[in-house]
């Protein structure tokens, strides 16, 4: 029987894995190995993945993948599957000594790696840690998800990174090969396994693995609290004695156990833990028999054993590990390591009648589930957990989408309304400085730099921190609380069906927030293809930088539906999104196909640390953007606008001026008004002459047929560094007589000053919804640009994205401003 066959919430128990590959490779780390017990529980929505239980965990996978499981009820499964637990053997030999100190060294930093599955609690920790502590010093990760603090306790400095999760060290996703890499380059003194305990059997999976490569570990057993509760229990100083490897037990969010923890982390690095003892596990005689046969060949070359442990590298070439490979082309006696390995694979692949790599797999599992039964008194499967409850409502398959959907709107309209508030006051803030710095400065130059320019021009920008707060505040709680991995539950039928994987719908909507962060979280797509293509749709996501922009016109604009138009808006991007993807999929990426498997977390609560520092994370990288790429921006459209001073007409009309103020016959009424005019005219003929208006009257006539005026044009060009510069060269370019109206009021009197249209209005709302469109689609900022080519290796993707989205950026504000023309 297959298990895409079995009904929901029957239990069955898994046979065989058929299939090949990296999809084989990651269900068995899994826990997809015979003799596993799986419960059903039921379809995604739209008939999309299934979920099951497995080793008192949730996952999905799709129907076409559980095809490939073979299973028999649990009472037609007889146990004459003998257990191949066989402990471990010690090894009277201390761990490995890594280079940087010895036992004696006065040097008391203390370099810690936390590594785990993901949502094991590694970020609270840290957090907790991190903030707990006298910092010294804190940098967030150029490469995806690594973060180091620094801080000092107890006499040592602590170097502390968080790793990003992995389920495995195998050279399965980005992360993985990262965190692998990290360990044997960087090499940590201790390295601090996060488990969740109360899923502790697929956790220490990644366990043994760290044991493979003769690791300093540190237990931290968390999430100690849901094991509580639940009807497991587990003799972890027991565990601890077995693996050579201090447990100790900890409350992450709570802070509980982690003073406890840093202790045992000096105690193992000063070499005086009683519990730590370099161990191997016994795989069984066979297979310890190739890896010996393989280790020896290895231990032949010096320089890289060094660094990584023989043996480890012995079992990874035994499981057809690339990488590894790699690693030792450059050694003489690469070919021998080679024809060795070949032959034990052969030897046992022939005796086991199986994959070498499930046999490793199985071999782990095996011993896991034995050091386990010695250890803890699980009590059957509890029976249904918080987590399905919450699921039964909110993946339903019917429901499930609606709920979602509602969710997203949401999280808008709290981003739309309940921003306005503070947004009116930090720009009543911004106008009462500006005011304030004006009468103190006297009219001038600089008074114009520092009012007009820096002051309207980044404060246009810092308005809509609120807004951008709001939205990272949901992005986070929704990460944090597991409900996004359901997203991708639920939208993986959708994506499929556009050539896209249930796992690009998180990047995509961290795209939301920012679009730079979206394509780094594309490393967790295994597959390359599957990486450039999601990356490539990214920049239509509409990101938060857009979204001043966006809130600016709209509410200058559209007096009705705002909230819809705003959506609106995003929703048009994300279609132009699957459509290219669907295009991109037919022509350049064919054939490519990666399996679904992924975890569906318990629901947490996230706790308010993680948010506070997550939210303050995006916070302070938008106000450093303020400070720098914004500041400059907004520095050199003010000079390009402010210079020249005079034009031709200059001389004339301050004539003119003269003549008005001389003549006798017109009253003092008269005279204002007739002044007013030409100082509008001097204003506007200066603008029309300056720097930046030659450059918008070279661009306008191409922006014409969008409806689009110079001013328009240039604030688009402004905007490719970053699109919020758009709104701080509005603030800019739009001035007026009258400091005290906002922005918004002065675009809605802007209009045509030359031309056909003179006298007209600029913005109507066929023109104001076709720049929105525009500024949705086209050249999404610099950032992007350069880390698309950096993540993708190329330039050519890149410059695709350039050409790709300002022509369609044209085309689809063309349509929208000659249709929405037609109906006004
Ligand atoms: P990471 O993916 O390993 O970095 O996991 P996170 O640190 O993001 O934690 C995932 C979720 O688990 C968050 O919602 C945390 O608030 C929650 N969490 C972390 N540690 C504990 C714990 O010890 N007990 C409980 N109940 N929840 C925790
Ligand atoms: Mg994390």
């Amino acid at each position: 029987m297959k298990l895409s066959d079995v009904n929901s919430e029957e239990r069955v128990v898994i046979t065989k894995v058929l299939g090949h590959g990296s999809f084989r490779k990651r269900i068995n780390e899994m826990g997809f190995v015979k003799g596993k017990t799986v419960r059903v529980i039921k379809n995604a929505p739209f008939n999309g993945p299934i979920e099951f239980k497995i080793l008192n965990y949730n996952i999905s996978l799709r129907r076409s993948e559980a095809e490939l499981i073979e299973v028999v009820p649990i009472c037609d499964f007889n146990e004459t599957h003998t257990s191949n637990y066989e402990g471990v053997t010690d090894r009277k030999v201390p761990h490995h000594r890594r280079h940087r100190h010895g036992k004696n060294s006065r040097i008391k930093t203390i370099n810690i790696a936390l590594v785990g599955n993901p949502n094991s609690g590694k970020t609270t920790l840290y957090n907790y840690l991190s903030g707990a502590n006298e910092k010294v010093g804190n940098y967030s990760g150029v490469t995806v998800g690594v973060k180091k603090t620094i801080f000092k306790t107890r006499g040592y400095t602590f170097n502390f990174y968080d790793l990003p999760g992995t389920y495995s060290l195998t050279a399965y996703t980005s992360e993985e090969i990262y965190v692998r890499k990290f360990i044997y380059e960087q090499t940590p003194d201790v390295v601090i396994n996060v488990l969740d305990s109360s899923n502790i059997e697929r956790n220490l999976f990644l366990t043994t693995q760290l044991i493979d490569m003769d690791l300093r570990v540190v237990v931290a057993l968390n999430m100690f609290d849901e094991l509580q509760n639940e009807d497991i229990e587990l003799n972890y100083k027991k565990l601890a004695l077995l693996l050579g490897m201090p447990f100790i037990p900890t409350v992450s969010s709570k802070g509980i156990g982690l003073n406890k923890l840093l202790s045992r982390v000096i105690d193992v690095f000063e070499g005086r833990d009683h519990v730590t003892r370099h161990i191997h596990i016994n795989y069984g005689k066979e297979l310890e028999l190739s890896i010996k046969n393989i280790r020896e060949k290895v231990k032949e070359n010096k320089p890289i054993t060094d660094k990584i442990s023989s043996r480890f590298i012995a079992i990874k070439l035994l499981e057809k590990d690339d990488h590894i490979n790699d690693l030792l082309e450059n050694y003489a006696n690469f070919e021998a390591i080679k024809a060795t390995t070949a032959k034990e694979i052969r030897r046992i692949e022939a005796l086991f009648q199986e994959d070498s790599e499930s046999i490793v797999t199985d071999a782990k599992y095996g011993f896991i589930s034995g050091a386990l039964k010695e250890t803890s008194t699980q009590t059957k499967e509890t029976p249904r957990s918080r987590s399905e409850k919450i699921d039964s409502v909110l993946t339903h398959p019917i429901w499930g989408f609606p709920i979602f959907s509602l969710i997203l709107f949401l999280i808008f309209y709290a981003t739309f309304n309940i921003g306005a508030y503070p947004m009116e006051w930090i720009d009543s803030l911004v106008g009462w400085i500006g005011r304030h710095v004006s009468a103190l400065l006297g009219e001038g130059m600089l008074n114009d730099l520092l009012v007009d320019g820096i002051i309207n021009g980044t404060g246009s920008v810092l308005v809509f921190l609120p807004n951008i707060l709001i939205l990272f505040l949901f992005i986070s709680f929704l990460e944090g609380s597991g409900y996004m991995a359901r997203a991708s539950y639920i939208m993986d039928k959708v994506m499929h069906k556009f050539g896209l994987h249930g796992r690009s719908f998180i990047p995509l909507i961290i795209g939301f927030g920012c679009n730079v962060p979206a394509i780094l979280a594309t490393r967790t797509l295994r597959n390359k293809g599957d990486r450039i293509l999601t990356m490539l749709i990214i920049p239509f996501m509409s990101c938060s930088a857009r979204l001043p922009v966006y809130i600016l016109l709209i509410s200058a604009f559209f007096q009705k539906f705002q909230a819809l138009i705003l959506i609106g808006l995003y929703f048009l991007g994300v279609v132009i999104a699957f459509v290219t993807a669907q295009i991109l999929n037919r022509t350049i990426f064919k054939n490519k196909e990666t399996p679904f498997v992924m975890e569906l977390p318990t629901y947490r609560l996230p706790t308010v640390r993680n948010i506070s520092y997550q939210v303050w994370d995006k916070t302070k990288h938008y106000l450093q953007k303020i400070g720098s790429v914004i500041l400059i921006g907004v520095i050199i459209i003010w000079a390009l606008e402010y210079f020249p001073r005079n034009t031709k007409e200059t001389k004339l009309l301050k004539n003119k001026i003269e003549q008005i103020n001389l003549d006798e016959e017109l009253s003092q009424n008269e005279k204002d008004a007739a002044l007013y005019l030409i100082d509008q005219q001097i204003e506007s003929e200066r603008l029309m002459n300056s720097y930046l208006g030659r450059i918008g009257k070279v661009i306008q006539p191409v922006m014409a047929p969008l409806g689009f005026d110079w001013k328009m044009s240039i604030s688009l060009l402004a905007g490719l560094p970053a699109k919020e510069i758009i709104v701080s060269t509005m603030g800019v370019l739009y001035q007026s007589e009258d400091e005290s109206i906002n922005l918004q009021k002065k675009l809605q009197d802007e209009t045509f000053l030359f031309g056909k249209n003179a006298g007209n209005k600029v913005f109507n709302s066929a023109s104001a919804l076709a720049f929105l469109v525009f500024i949705l689609i086209y050249f999404p900022c610099i950032g992007v640009i350069a880390t698309i080519k950096n993540e993708s290796g190329h330039w050519k993707w890149a410059l695709f994205t350039v050409f790709y989205t300002t022509i369609l950026a044209w085309i689809a504000a063309f349509i929208v401003f000659q249709i929405g023309s037609s109906f006004i």
